[in-house]
């Protein structure tokens, strides 16, 4: 079989990918994305984002400096009380959707990214991810606290100034359920084993799909990777959440985080939009939780410079997606752009 073909398994989804390395030289028909720049201001006052604005729901930011977080006006989860209503009715079943739904502002700045924040800002800022994600897994209705950037108009960002979300429901997302299931399944298969850490010290990731290697933490793009340019920041140590971080830990963690978003920049020629997602363990009773190791995941919905990836009709009927790169392909041009930094 041609290696540009192949099906690859996905561990911790437990789902293939199709690696189809040839799809990506056929000629574009579809959108083009223009690389706009525009200039924006360091304050806008019509941003419910920016320090001392009034928010559609009444309330004024304080002048705040560095990071700020609030509570989102329009939650995706309710925030009151969850009702004690289930159907189990097979055809018909239904929960409460109850949760709490965060904004992290990462700078006062409007026109700040997190490519461009100061070291000390970007420890701010995950600082802010430790915090936050200590005192929300200690509320008693919280069984997850997924936290997650969308950036970029690409992708249907509203609002420029940069920030991230935290969506913390009273149950465990599907995906969550998971790469739970997989990870103890690896485990017990494994004598206890962890899933990401043998996969990190596997030998093909080591000479292949590494990005990056400090000494709390790897950048890999994963084997099976679903997105072109898809990586992982691992830790070098079995952790299962941001709340198991030391200081110099949590201080790295930022570096590494904005040398990996400096260098989609880079790679992209522009302010690349991205979606990331820090994958820290359930925080229901589950014995299964003991083996989640923490995460941190770009899917940078680019293909290149000028191509969105989209979920096209195979894809959207099989849930098997294709990705036009080879990952060991895109690994190396990620480290050519760290090498270009250098
Ligand atoms: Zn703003």
């Amino acid at each position: 079989m041609s290696a540009n073909w192949q099906r690859r398994w996905q561990p911790l989804l437990q789902q293939w990918v199709i690696i189809s390395a040839t799809t990506a030289a056929r000629p574009w028909s579809g959108a083009i994305e223009k690389v706009t720049t525009t200039e924006q201001p360091s304050h806008d006052p019509g941003c419910y984002l920016c320090p001392r604005v009034k928010r559609a729901a009444g309330t004024t930011n304080p002048d705040y400096q560095g990071v700020y977080a609030f509570d989102n006006d329009f939650p995706t989860l309710s925030s009151s009380a969850p009702s004690a209503q289930n159907n189990d009715d097979v055809l018909h079943t239904y929960a409460p959707a109850h949760g709490r739904c965060r904004v992290l502002c990462w700078s006062e700045k409007h026109n700040e990214t997190l490519a461009s924040l100061s070291p000390e800002n970007m420890q701010a800022v995950a600082q802010l991810w430790k915090d936050e994600y200590v005192a929300l897994q200690n509320e008693p209705d919280v069984a997850q606290v997924l936290i997650f950037e969308n950036k970029g108009v690409e992708i249907g960002v509203s609002n420029l100034h940069a920030h991230g979300q935290i969506y913390a429901p009273s149950f465990v997302t599907d995906t969550a359920v998971s790469m739970r299931h997989a990870q103890a399944d690896y485990a017990r298969a494994n004598q206890g084993q962890s899933l990401l850490q043998n996969m990190l010290a596997s030998e093909h990731v080591q000479k292949e799909l590494l990005v990056e290697q400090n000494e709390h933490w790897s950048v890999i793009v994963p084997y099976a990777a679903r997105f072109s340019y898809e990586t992982w920041i691992l830790p070098n140590r079995h952790l299962s959440s941001l709340a198991d971080t030391s200081q110099s830990e949590l201080d790295e963690l930022a570096a590494v985080y904005q040398r990996q978003v400096q260098r989609y920049d880079l790679l992209f020629q522009r302010s690349a939009p991205n979606i990331t997602l820090l994958h820290n363990v359930p925080c229901d009773e589950h014995s299964d939780n003991q083996h989640w190791c923490f995460h941190l995941a770009f899917h940078p919905p680019l293909r290149d410079a000028e191509k969105l990836k989209y979920l096209a009709g195979f894809e959207s009927g099989s849930n098997n997606i294709v990705n036009p790169l080879m990952p060991e392909d895109a690994a190396a041009a990620l480290r050519a752009v760290k090498d270009t930094q250098s």
